[in-house]
């Protein structure tokens, strides 16, 4: 019997195995034939089609924002990650998914049954920033509040915790991607070129930075001259960028303003003493944590590896998956 756990995430998937930990991190992409609607590849392999795909292939995110933007794809997808991470043996796993907290009851059980469908002997979900928190090595079953901010590719998710549950969490799409929009839109004003997802990625991860540190990174960019249309390389500051990803960055900050607000003041004693945990890839963006401490004056940790502490969260919970049987 193996029972598993899966980080259905809006950027990746990321996949635990009860006693043998992570066996896959892959992107939710997936390549279909936009004629016959067959799905063509999944993961690595279809986001290398991302952005170079000839006409009829098309690349999606089918949990695009945060939602699912196509339940057929969904489930195409969950099926083929969880194939490759169990094998196609004869097995029926408990499966334990996590989904991002704003999916509605439709899409839940959309989820649901496509794992099921998989040949999953029983479905549990978790709403992720819960899991996320487990994950970072939170204690969350205690009296005490926590609170988690979970920036992801499409969504941010904010929220308080306590006693094992969820007291108050918001779901806002700013995120990851935001960020590479951002990019993208200040390098075609600014610079009058024009760049891809990818390298606006690559930029991001590179000197993207959303707190004035004075460091003088720089980088050089390729991509094609909006005017001319030819090829063209740039260089690119962290300086001046900072600015163009700071406005989305401070919404951010603004949300979680407003949920510190809106909680028992008890529970924002406890924040104020233990600090806020920043979990899930966006919090990567250099400058984050500085941000957030500055401006709402609390302590501010980066979970150890937030791009897998949720699907390491589903490791812990399918230790005692009997508590989550209702
Ligand atoms: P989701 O849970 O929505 O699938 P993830 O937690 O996997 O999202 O995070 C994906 C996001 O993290 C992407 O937008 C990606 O660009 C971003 N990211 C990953 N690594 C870094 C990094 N080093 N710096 C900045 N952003 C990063
Ligand atoms: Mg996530």
């Amino acid at each position: 019997m193996k029972d598993i756990g899966i980080d259905l995430g809006t950027a990746n998937v990321v996949i635990y195995v009860k006693g043998q930990g992570i066996v896959l991190n892959e992107p939710s992409v997936v390549a279909i034939d936009s004629e016959t609607k067959k799905v063509l590849a999944v993961g690595n392999e279809a986001n290398e089609m991302l952005g170079r795909t000839p006409g009829k292939i098309k690349a999606i995110r089918p949990m695009k924002d945060g939602v699912i933007a196509d339940f057929e794809v969904t489930g195409a997808m969950l099926d083929h990650f969880i194939k490759k991470a169990i094998g196609k043996r004869l097995i029926k796993p408990r499966i334990l998914i996590c989904c991002p907290s704003n999916i509605t009851q439709v899409e839940k059980t959309a989820i649901v049954e496509a794992a099921e469908r998989t040949g999953a002997r029983k479905v549990f979900i978790e709403e992720e920033p819960k899991v996320a928190a487990i994950g970072a090595g939170l204690d969350i079953s205690k009296p005490s509040g926590n609170m988690v901010i979970d920036i992801g590719g499409g969504t941010t998710d904010i929220a308080v915790l306590s006693l094992g549950g969820i007291v108050n969490s918001e779901s806002i799409r700013i995120a990851g991607n935001t960020f590479d929009s951002d990019i993208i839109k200040y390098i075609k004003d600014k610079h009058k070129m024009v760049i891809g997802d990818r390298t606006a990625e690559d930029i991001k991860k590179e000197i993207g930075s959303v707190y004035n540190n004075d460091k003088e990174e720089q980088m050089e960019v390729k991509g094609r001259d909006a005017i001319t249309g030819l090829p063209k390389t740039i260089t690119i500051t962290q300086e001046e960028l900072e600015p163009a990803l700071k406005e989305n960055a401070m919404k951010l900050v603004r949300a979680a303003k407003a949920a510190l607000e809106q909680i028992p003041p008890e529970l924002s004693a406890d924040i104020v003493d233990k600090g806020i945990i920043l979990t899930g890839g966006g919090s990567l963006l250099e400058g984050f944590p500085q941000l957030f401490k500055e401006e709402l004056n609390v302590p501010v940790f980066v979970a150890d590896s937030p791009l897998t502490c949720v699907a390491e969260g589903t490791g812990v919970l399918l230790d005692h998956l009997e508590l989550l049987e209702h």
